[in-house]
Parts: structure tokens; sequence; C-alpha cells
């Protein structure tokens, strides 16, 4: 399903088709199979670079990936070099079935293992809608307050903007004042066919706007963006 998304907007939106491409590639190898084991991780490792590197752009294409970076990017993750790449995607799946749990998480962090948010997808709730953050490495959803900011935690509306274009259905930009941080909210009713993770590869356009006018993504994504 996320290989089949990818692939679909790889041809809407031709200038993030690099990447959505390559996640392809990635979720058509991950998506099929049980979790990884954690010793089973470097080779999966290996097999992503092996297989997804000859059609990556030139920063990942030769940035293959050490077996350290995995341990790296789960306890001090910098989501900027170019090798976190394969090791976030190889990260995910075995995370997916590890039996990890974090014993006080901020509000802001993944229950399950700890990492930033990536996004927020807001679901029908009662009257209202409630909002979820999805983790930026194994992709959970856990409840966050509305409107605040999944970054420093600002509540006051006057401080947070919500922007919304009509090119890209279902998806709202929320921007911080105090903090300078922006986050995409998803909202699957609009357009039942996203794939919030996936969905958040494919908006450059919105990325390059947000980044001019001065703020920064809450988690740059797999592609660094
Ligand atoms: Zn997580
Ligand atoms: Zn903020």
């Amino acid at each position: 399903m996320r290989a089949q998304r990818a692939r679909a907007l790889a041809v809407q939106r031709p200038d993030a088709a690099e990447v959505l491409e390559l996640a392809a590639r990635a979720y058509e190898i991950l998506d099929p199979r049980p979790a990884p084991d954690w010793d089973q991780l470097p080779g999966v490792l290996d097999e992503l670079y092996r297989e997804l590197s000859p059609f990556a752009p030139g920063p990942l294409r030769n940035a293959k990936p050490e077996a350290e970076e995995l341990g790296r990017y789960l306890h001090e993750p910098n989501p900027l070099m170019p090798a976190s790449f394969y090791a976030r995607l190889a990260l995910e799946a075995w995370a997916r079935g590890a039996p990890i749990q974090q014993t006080n998480p901020k509000p802001n962090e993944c229950p399950h293992c700890g990492h930033a948010p990536q996004l927020g997808v807001l679901r029908p709730a009662g009257n209202g809608e409630a909002l979820m953050l999805a983790c930026s490495l194994c992709r959970r959803e856990w409840p966050y307050r509305r409107i605040s900011c999944p970054q420093c935690g600002e509540s006051d509306h006057d401080k947070l903007t919500f922007y919304t274009t009509p090119k890209y259905e279902g998806v709202q930009v929320q921007t911080c004042s105090t903090c300078s941080a922006y986050i995409y909210l998803f909202q699957p009713e609009k357009e039942p066919a996203l794939v919030p993770e996936v969905d958040e590869l494919s908006l450059l356009a919105l990325d390059v706007w947000a980044l001019e006018l001065g703020y920064q993504k809450v988690w740059p994504n797999l592609a660094g963006v």
C-alpha cells in the first residue's frame, strides 16, 4: 500500500519523484516481510543500500551505511546525514516488532521508541478533531494536544497558523512563531488515499515555501528535508 501510494504520488508530483520512487523500492522490499530482529538488521541495511543506491541521487548513492549507523541513529539520530536514509528504513522495520517502550516519554516523544514526531494526523473525534503525532522512526501514533506546537508546546492561538492550499487536498501546514517550527497535519477524511508518511515526502514545494518564510521542520524526513 505504501509502495503504491509512493508510485502514484511520484507521477502527480514530479518535483518529489526521485525520493518517492526510492521509498517505493524500499517499501516493496520491507513491507511484505515480518519485522526483522536486531541481529538481522546489518543484512537488511546492506540489502537496502545494494538495491536502492543505483537509483539514488548522488549524496545517497555514495553514502554506504556502516552497521554502526543503526545504533547511532537509534540513540543519537542525525537525520541530515545521507547514510541515515538507509538506517531509518531498516530501523523502522525492526521497531515495528521490537518490544520497546519508553518509561517516561515527553508529550512530543514517541512512547514506543522515543523519537521525534514526523507529522500530525487529524482524526474525527466527537464533534471535532483529535491530533495524533506520528513517529519519525517507527511511524506509530500517539495523542497530542490539539492547537499546540509539537516542538515547543506553544498553545497561544495567535502564535500558531494553519495554512492550506487547494493544490494539496487533506494537508495543513502548522507553523509556530514562537520557535519557528513547522509540521504537516494530514486529514485522511479529506483525502482517503493518503498515507501520511508517504505523502509527507511529496510536499517539497510546500517545504521550500516554509523554509523561505524562515521555518524549520520539527524533524527532517527520510530525504533530509
Ligand atoms: Zn516511534
Ligand atoms: Zn513552537
